[in-house]
C-alpha cells in the first residue's frame, strides 16, 4: 500500500500540468495513509467532515495544508477555523458570514470558493448560476474580509457520459470567467477553479480546472 500511494502520487504529479494543484482527498482513509502520502511529499489534503478532519489535523504534521471540500454546516466552522487553509464548497451567505466571523475571531483569513450547482442531479448542494449572480450583485460579501471569495468549485453530473461531464465543467468555467470580469477584474486572489475527481479529472483539466480533488485513485489499490 505504501508503495502504491507513493507511485500514484508520482504518476499524478507527472501527468498534471504545472498550473494544476492536486488536493489529495483523504476522507474515510486512515491516518497512516495520509502519513504515507505526506512522506511521499504530498502536502495538500482534502477532507469533508469536520470531526474527522480535526482528528487528522491533531495527529499529523502541522505543515499540511488542509482543505475542506464537502458540505459544511455553519455550526461546524468553529472547529476548523483555527487551521483550515481553503474552504471549497461555500453554498450560502449564512456559511460565508460564519466563516468570516470565525476567521476574525482567530485572526485568520480563510479563502473560500463558491460551490456551483451545475450537475443534473437535484440532490447536490451549491448555488444555481442565477442565485450566485444575485448573491454577488447584492454585495455583502465585500465586507467579509476574513472570508474572501477566491474562486469557483463544482461537481459534474454523476454519469458515464463524458460529453455531459464536459458540459458541466464548461458551464462552471464560463461562469468563473463571467464573475471574474464582473467583480474581480482587479483581484488576483480570485483564481481557483476547483473541479475534477478520480473519475473525471482529465476532462476537468481540459476544461480549465487548476485545483483537482482526487481521492480513491490515490488511496484505493485496485
Ligand atoms: C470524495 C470527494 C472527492 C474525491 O472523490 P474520488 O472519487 O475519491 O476521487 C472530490 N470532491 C469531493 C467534494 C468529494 O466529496
Amino acid at each position: 500500500m505504501e508503495n502504491y500511494i507513493a507511485q500514484r502520487l508520482q504518476e499524478l504529479h507527472n501527468s498534471l500540468p504545472k498550473h494544476v494543484e492536486l488536493v489529495a482527498v483523504s476522507k474515510y482513509y486512515p491516518i497512516e495513509d495520509v502519513a504515507t502520502a505526506y512522506r511521499a511529499g504530498q502536502r495538500v489534503f482534502g477532507e469533508s467532515r469536520a470531526q474527522e478532519l480535526c482528528e487528522k489535523y491533531q495527529a499529523l504534521p502541522k505543515d499540511i495544508q488542509w482543505h475542506f471540500i464537502g458540505h459544511l454546516q455553519p455550526n461546524k466552522v468553529k472547529y476548523i477555523a483555527p487551521f483550515i487553509k481553503l474552504i471549497h464548497a461555500v453554498d450560502s451567505m449564512k456559511l460565508l458570514r460564519e466563516i468570516d466571523k470565525q476567521g476574525r475571531k482567530y485572526q485568520r483569513v480563510i479563502p473560500c470558493l463558491l460551490q456551483l450547482h451545475v450537475a443534473q442531479e437535484e440532490t447536490k448542494y451549491g448555488f444555481s448560476l442565477q442565485a450566485c449572480r444575485d448573491m454577488l450583485q447584492e454585495g455583502e460579501w465585500r465586507e467579509l474580509s476574513y472570508a474572501p471569495i477566491c474562486g469557483i468549485m463544482c461537481m459534474a453530473s454523476h454519469t458515464d457520459d463524458v460529453e455531459r461531464i464536459r458540459d458541466d465543467f464548461r458551464t462552471a468555467h464560463g461562469f468563473y470567467e463571467e464573475v471574474r470580469e464582473t467583480y474581480f477584474h482587479d483581484n488576483l486572489d480570485f483564481r481557483y477553479c476547483s473541479w475534477g475527481m478520480s473519475s473525471d479529472y482529465t476532462i476537468a483539466v481540459d476544461e480549465g480546472a487548476n485545483l483537482v480533488r482526487i481521492g480513491s485513485s490515490i488511496f484505493e489499490c485496485p
